[in-house]
C-alpha cells in the first residue's frame, strides 16, 4: 500500500513537472489527415508540437489556451500565396494570418529570383512605388534577406520558367538558342539547389506565353531531377482548357515530374457548366499514372492585372515597348479586332466576362488614377464618355501597365464541383495585404482576406458541400504532402508548431467585392513554428515564418537511392614528385585516439572514408612503409564532405656505415 502511494506520488510529480511553453487545452483537434475531431490537449515547446493527448490537471503552461468549442487545426497551406514581395513591404502578412494561413507557397511563372538587371528595370514602378531594394539576384539570397526581415508566415517558392527566361532572352518573343536554353537550365538548377520547390508557368501571359512545351519540358526535367514539381497556371482555362491541360500532362510525362494545376477553374461565360468535363480529363490523366492534383480559390471572380486584357503577343519587348504600342491606332485596332472577334486560342477575358460590366478596377499605382478603384470599366467608359475598350487601354497606359483587376469570369456550381474533388487543395492567390500601412493603399480581391473562412463558414457549415476533416485535409496536409513539407500539415508530435483555432460555429469571410479589406471572423489563435501570432483575433505583432527550403537544398535531401545524404574525408596520397602512392593507409582517429575509419589507398593513391558520426576534433594520418608519416586535424560536422590530400616525403636511407 505504501509503495503504491509512492507510485502515486512519483507519477504526479512527473505530471507536474512536466512544462509547455503553450498548452492548448479541451480543443476539438482535426489532426489535418481527415480524420474525424477528437478532444485533446495540445503541447508546445520551443518551435515544435511536444504533445498530443489529455494532460493532466497539475500540467503547467507558461501560456494555457482554453479552446472548449474551438476547433485545433493545423496552420493553414496557401498554395498560391503571392506574398513574396509584400513580406518586405509589411512583414505582418495581416490578411493571411487573420484567416489561419501559417505558410505559403508562391513563385508564379515570375520568381523572386534569380534578378539581373533587366527583371529589376522590369519591375521599378513598383519597386520605387513602396521604396524597395533588391539586393539580391538569387534564390538564396532572397532566403537571406526575408530571413534578416522577418515574416508572418512561412514562404516556400518555386523557380518560374518565364523568370529564368526573361534573365536570359528579356521578353523578346522568339524560341531561344540551344546555347540559350542550357543557361535557362543551369538557372533552373541553381534555384533548386538554393531550394526551390520546383518549377512553375503562368502561361497566359506574356512573355511566359512565347514558350513552346518543349522548351517547358527541357526545363521540367532540371526540376524533375532534384526532386521538383511542376506547377502551373494553364495555357488557357476557358475556350481551349482540355488543349491546355493536355500541355501540362505531356509535360509531366515527359519531364517525369508531378503537375499541379494552379487556381483550377472554368473561365468564361461561354464555357460555363464544363466543369465536370474537366474533372473528368484531370481523372482520366491520374487512372493512366500521372501524379496530377489542383488547387482553387473558392470564388466566381477571378483577379489579375488590367492589362492581361490584352493579348500576350502585344506585349513584345516588356513594359516600355508595350505602353508605347497601345498608343497606335492601328494596334488597337488590332487589339479591338482579337477580342471581339471568334474564339481564338488566347484566353479572351474581354468575351469571358461578358464585356465592361465584368471587369472590376481594384488597384492602381498611380495616385491621380485612385479614383478609378472599385469601378468596373463600363462605369470608367461611362465616366470619360468613351468606347469602354478605349477607356480600358487608356488606363493600362496611364498607369503603366500597374492596374490590378477582378474578373466575373466564373460559375458557382463549377466551383463547387472542383471543391468537392479530393485532390483539390487551397489557395489565395493573392498576396498578403492590410488594413494600415502602404499595403492597405489599394483595394483587393475578397480571397485575399477570406477564402479560408469562406470554405469553414459558407461551404462546410452554412452549404455542406464538404466535411469540416475533409475541408481541414485539403487546407493542410494535402497542400504539404504537394510540396513535400515532411514535418507540417499534421498535428503530430515532433511536427512543426504551425497550428490554427477557430470557432467552427462563427468562423466566416466578410470582405466583399464592394469592400475586400475587412478581415475574416472567428478565427482566433494562430502559431507559426510556435511563435503566438494571433492571439483572441488579434495580430500580436510577432512574427514567426521561415523560408522553407526545397528537396534540393544543397542537395541536403536529394540522393538518386534516396537515403540520407553520407558526407566523406578523402583525398589522393601522392609523393613528393606528385605520382600517386598506391599502399599507404589512411586513418581518422577522434579525440580519445580511436580509429573511427580507415582505407588503403590504390593505384590512383585515392582515399576516402565515408563517415555517419560528427568528428571533431579528429585527426587524419598517412603511413606508407619508407616514407615519413603525416598527419592532419579534421573537424567534421557529420554532415560536410571534406579534401585533404597529402604529399609524403621520402623518409631518409639510414646513414651508411663508415
Ligand atoms: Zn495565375
Amino acid at each position: 500500500m505504501k509503495r503504491a502511494c509512492f507510485l502515486l506520488l512519483l507519477l504526479s510529480t512527473l505530471a507536474s513537472a512536466q512544462h509547455y511553453d503553450v498548452l492548448i487545452r479541451n480543443g476539438r483537434v482535426v489532426d489535418g489527415a481527415g480524420n474525424p475531431w477528437v478532444y485533446a490537449d495540445v503541447g508546445i515547446l520551443g518551435d515544435r508540437i511536444a504533445f498530443i493527448g489529455r494532460a493532466d490537471p497539475a500540467v503547467e503552461a507558461s501560456r494555457t489556451i482554453d479552446a472548449k468549442g474551438l476547433v485545433v487545426a493545423p496552420g493553414f497551406i496557401d498554395m498560391l500565396g503571392q506574398s513574396e514581395i509584400s513580406l518586405l513591404i509589411d512583414k505582418q502578412a495581416t490578411s493571411k494570418l487573420t484567416q489561419g494561413v501559417t505558410t505559403e507557397i508562391t513563385g508564379e511563372g515570375e520568381s523572386i529570383a534569380p534578378q539581373d538587371d533587366f527583371t529589376l528595370r522590369e519591375a521599378r514602378d513598383f519597386l520605387d512605388h513602396f521604396h524597395l531594394t533588391v539586393d539580391w539576384r538569387t534564390l538564396d539570397g532572397y532566403f537571406r534577406r526575408l530571413e534578416q526581415n522577418g515574416s508572418g508566415v512561412n514562404i516556400g517558392t518555386f523557380v518560374g520558367a518565364t523568370q529564368v527566361r526573361e534573365v536570359v532572352l528579356g521578353k523578346e518573343n522568339r524560341p531561344p538558342t540551344s546555347e540559350e536554353l542550357a543557361k535557362m537550365q543551369e538557372k533552373v538548377e541553381d534555384a533548386m539547389f538554393d531550394g526551390a520547390l520546383g518549377l512553375s508557368t503562368s502561361l497566359i501571359y506574356a512573355p511566359a506565353n512565347y514558350a513552346s512545351t518543349d522548351e517547358l519540358i527541357a526545363l521540367a526535367k532540371i526540376a524533375s531531377k532534384y526532386g521538383g514539381i511542376y506547377a502551373s497556371h494553364i495555357r488557357n482555362e476557358g475556350d481551349s482548357e482540355m488543349q491546355a491541360l493536355d500541355e501540362a500532362f505531356r509535360i509531366g510525362r515527359e519531364a517525369g515530374i508531378p503537375v499541379e494545376i494552379w487556381h483550377f477553374k472554368v473561365s468564361g461565360r461561354q464555357n460555363w457548366g464544363k466543369m465536370r468535363q474537366v474533372i473528368d480529363r484531370i481523372e482520366q490523366a491520374r487512372a493512366q499514372g500521372l501524379d496530377v492534383t489542383a488547387d482553387q480559390y473558392p470564388y466566381v471572380a477571378a483577379a489579375t492585372s488590367l492589362g492581361a486584357t490584352i493579348p500576350p503577343n502585344f506585349h513584345a519587348g516588356g513594359q516600355e515597348a508595350f505602353v508605347r504600342r497601345l498608343q497606335d491606332p492601328e494596334v488597337r485596332k488590332q487589339i479591338r479586332d482579337e477580342l471581339m472577334g471568334p474564339g481564338t486560342a488566347i484566353e479572351n477575358w474581354w468575351r469571358g466576362t461578358g464585356g465592361p460590366d465584368g471587369i472590376l478596377v481594384v488597384s492602381v499605382l498611380d495616385p491621380a488614377l485612385k479614383k478609378y478603384e472599385g469601378l468596373t470599366i463600363a462605369r470608367i467608359a461611362a465616366d470619360q464618355k468613351k468606347d469602354p475598350l478605349d477607356a480600358l487601354l487608356d488606363l493600362v497606359i496611364a498607369d503603366r501597365d500597374n492596374t490590378g483587376a477582378v474578373y466575373f469570369s466564373m460559375n458557382e456550381e463549377d466551383v463547387r464541383l472542383a471543391m468537392r474533388q479530393p485532390w483539390v487543395s487551397v489557395g489565395t492567390d493573392y498576396g498578403a495585404v492590410s488594413t494600415t500601412g502602404p499595403l492597405s493603399e489599394s483595394r483587393s480581391h475578397p480571397r485575399a482576406w477570406g477564402a479560408y473562412p469562406r470554405i469553414l463558414g459558407k461551404y462546410v457549415r452554412e452549404e455542406h458541400v464538404l466535411t469540416l476533416e475533409d475541408a481541414i485535409r485539403k487546407m493542410t496536409s494535402l497542400a504539404a504532402q504537394r510540396v513535400k513539407l515532411t514535418d507540417r500539415g499534421l498535428l503530430r508530435t515532433g511536427y512543426f508548431a504551425d497550428i490554427t483555432i477557430f470557432d467552427p460555429a462563427t468562423v466566416i469571410d466578410v470582405a466583399t467585392f464592394e469592400d475586400p479589406n475587412r478581415p475574416a471572423k472567428g478565427v482566433e489563435y494562430v502559431f507559426v513554428n510556435g511563435v503566438l501570432s494571433l492571439d483572441r483575433g488579434k495580430l500580436t505583432g510577432q512574427t514567426g515564418g521561415r523560408p522553407l527550403r526545397g528537396p534540393a537544398w544543397l542537395a541536403r535531401d536529394y540522393y538518386p537511392d534516396g537515403l540520407p545524404p553520407r558526407a566523406k574525408v578523402e583525398g589522393v596520397i601522392t609523393d613528393d614528385n606528385g605520382w600517386p602512392l598506391p599502399r599507404t593507409t589512411v586513418s581518422l582517429a577522434d579525440s580519445t585516439g580511436k580509429q573511427v575509419g580507415s582505407y588503403q589507398t590504390k593505384k590512383d593513391g585515392r582515399y576516402q572514408i565515408v563517415l555517419a558520426d560528427l568528428c571533431d576534433p579528429c585527426t587524419l594520418h598517412a603511413e606508407r612503409m619508407g616514407f615519413a608519416s603525416a598527419r592532419q586535424a579534421v573537424h567534421y560536422n557529420g554532415a560536410n564532405s571534406l579534401w585533404f590530400s597529402f604529399s609524403l616525403k621520402r623518409a631518409p636511407t639510414a646513414p651508411a656505415d663508415q
